[in-house]
């Protein structure tokens, strides 16, 4: 009897029945590379933000593609986008989800050896100064070339809703991941957990939104980490499979 479970076990196990099966084809994920043309995000050495992310953002295209996604890029040249312009296919079309993809950085150069890792934020008002002063950071480029109404977009009106609880585990998903993928190789690579934040650029968009800070651009081993394809690699493939992981838990509520 046992030896008979064992086996039909097996079978299943083979033919990937204990696999959650998921519809992809159609549903839309939306990558925003952040920054861009006369926007290049944070500088240090000569190497720009806006390239990184590109760089990191067209991975993570090939990657959600091959898993059977549609897929959008907010850009994939040197050319800078209006926040409303990043935000807007994700609400006409039918995205599941929203991910910008920046890099970080600090101003206090003697710091720049010190301060270092991955980070993943959803939208929420905050007190942690760490966090105010990185979302100021990156409302400021998303902002610029912006009209004014959509700067007086209302961060409270959005706050508590749904759509920040599923933010919330989307980037639970996604941080782990990351994390699992970079310190199988890179083990000294700091873990920056997963934070709320008030950034514009999730404000605009009605979906399931992170933002990954996938590591400090200031920092002498990060950079030089950062601009390698091995490490993008395992950037990109951490956030394909944190958030085919959230997907997979949440296939009910998308009607899969
Ligand atoms: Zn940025």
């Amino acid at each position: 009897m046992i030896k008979w479970l064992i086996a039909l076990y097996a079978l299943f196990f083979l033919t990937g029945c204990f696999e959650p099966s998921i519809e992809r084809t159609g549903s839309l994920i939306v990558i925003d590379a952040g920054h861009g043309g006369h926007d290049g995000g944070a500088s240090a050495e000569g190497k720009l933000e806006k390239t990184l992310v590109l760089q990191v953002s067209k991975k993570l295209y090939e990657k959600f593609k091959d898993k059977g996604f549609n897929v959008h890029l907010t850009r994939d040249n040197d050319t800078f986008l209006t926040l409303a312009q990043r935000t807007k296919v994700a609400d006409k079309k039918d995205a599941i989800v929203f991910i910008s993809i920046h890099a970080n950085a600090i101003a206090d150069k003697r710091r720049f050896s010190q301060v270092e890792g991955i980070e993943t934020y959803f939208l929420q008002k905050t007190r942690d100064a760490k966090s105010q002063r990185i979302a100021a950071r990156e409302n400021a480029s998303v902002l610029k070339g912006t009209d004014r109404l959509s700067k007086n977009v209302i961060i409270d009106s959005v706050l508590n809703g749904p759509k920040i609880i599923e933010s919330n585990k989307l980037a639970i998903d996604v941080q782990k991941s990351i994390m699992r993928n970079i310190k199988s190789h890179y083990i000294d690579t700091k873990d920056g957990g997963v934070r709320p934040a008030p950034f514009y650029v999730l404000v605009g968009a009605s979906r399931p939104s992170i933002l990954v800070e996938v590591g400090y651009i200031t920092n002498p081993k990060e950079r030089e980490r950062l601009f390698t394809s091995d490490y993008q690699e395992r950037l990109a493939e951490g956030i394909v499979e944190g958030t085919i992981k959230y997907i997979d838990n949440r296939k009910k509520e998308f009607g899969f």
